[in-house]
């Protein structure tokens, strides 16, 4: 990973050149930012600036052998950490990161922005228990206590030490007393679910989320992505750039079939045709459920601006209008609210790896029961 390929952000990248440039490398570093702001991109690059031999002033030269090796991930003094699930033929407590390192690399390679949903997903788990156990811990332990192979240091980078729970207390004394030549990278989302005992030791690098410029510069150079969808995808991404290449990789116009006929089941309530949906759907795995159901928050919100200020300059296409306005008919502004809150605990549900059958079956049923009755208490259908 190249400093270069992480758009905008010019400040971090500068901070994090000088202090290799200026040798002021803090040992243990934890990179913090929500979804899709690139914490792990800017580890990759960091890393690959790190252990390059012929650096320039603002990127790593990408042809050396620490490079050939550094970008795709295989570099030898470069470990990494990240939760795991079960795994078959082993017990759960026996799993580490190296059982699903070909995974992971190519993971990483293919989109250095993912986040816990598109992992998962990856790995193809329905309700993965994920986290970084206690092997895991004292591996870690072991591969620090090696001496290097072929760079002057030692990196690990741990993706989402969130999920290290109470096993983190073991890589204590890493932390603060690291082995000669190492540098322990910490990639998180979220600060608060971090022990504390590790905040207090580390140098804290917060990375602030994508500009809807940065997004966009991005989805047209890197993706392809044509004029005419930026705007809707930018917008609903809102600095995520995980979500926008999820959103540029789907064809948005699914969604919209996909959210009509949800509405259409969800309003007849017929059991077998709302059970087929409720299977199909839970087959899709959580990124592109998450993203459904953004879609969905999209159209509900252009909606409701629509139906309340009576004007039609609104982010949805022509097909999307017309459906819209047949819609009027059905949905007011109450009961319009009403299903933008249920979507909204959705994507709750589905990011806290709830059970998409019983979700999305109780969802279909509060729409349709929305959609049928004017005031009803929304809370009562909730799973
Ligand atoms: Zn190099």
């Amino acid at each position: 990973m190249f400093f270069k390929d992480i758009p905008g952000k010019s400040a971090e990248k500068k901070y994090l050149i000088a202090t290799v440039q200026e040798d002021r490398l803090a040992h243990a570093q934890l990179f913090l930012g929500r979804s899709g702001t690139g914490q792990l991109a800017f580890a990759l690059a960091f890393t690959s600036y790190l252990l390059c031999k012929n650096r320039s002033d603002d990127d790593s030269c990408g042809t050396c052998s620490a490079c050939l090796k550094t970008h795709k991930h295989i570099h030898p003094d470069v470990h990494f950490s990240y939760p795991v699930v079960k795994m078959d033929g082993k017990q759960r407590k026996d799993v580490t990161s190296n059982d699903f390192l070909p995974q992971w690399r190519k993971s990483i390679s293919s989109n250095p922005y993912l986040d816990m949903n598109t992992w998962l997903d990856s790995l193809s788990v329905d309700n993965g228990q994920a986290n970084i156990n206690v092997k895991e811990c004292v591996e870690i332990v072991k591969k620090l206590g090696l001496k290097t192979f072929e760079a002057e240091h030692k990196v690990l980078i741990m993706w989402m030490p969130e999920y290290l729970r109470n096993e983190g207390n073991r890589l204590l004394k890493l932390i603060e007393e690291p082995t000669d030549n190492t540098i322990i990278i910490l990639v998180a989302e979220k600060q608060e679910e971090i022990l504390n005992t590790i905040l207090s030791r580390v140098q804290l690098l917060k990375i602030s989320p994508f500009s809807d410029e940065e997004i966009s510069n991005y989805l047209t150079t890197e993706l392809n992505v044509a004029a005419s969808e930026i705007d809707q995808i930018t917008g609903l991404a809102s600095g995520d750039l995980n979500a926008a290449i999820h959103l540029a990789n789907q064809d948005n116009a699914n969604y919209s079939d996909a959210l009509f006929q949800w509405l259409r089941i969800a309003y007849k309530m017929e059991p077998v045709e709302l059970g087929q949906w409720v299977i199909e759907v839970s087959r899709w795995g959580r990124e592109n459920q998450k993203n459904f159901l953004e879609y969905g928050l999209h159209f509900f919100r252009e909606y409701l601006f629509s139906l309340i200020t009576g004007k039609d300059n609104i982010r949805l296409s022509p097909d999307e209008k017309e459906t819209a306005s047949k819609m009027t008919k059905l949905l007011d502004v109450s009961k319009t609210e009403n299903i933008i809150s249920v979507l909204n605990d959705c994507i709750g549900a589905v990011e806290r790896n709830a059970n998409p059958k019983i979700l999305f079956l109780a969802d279909s049923l509060t729409i349709g029961r929305i959609m049928r009755n004017a005031n009803i208490d929304k809370n009562i259908y909730l799973v």
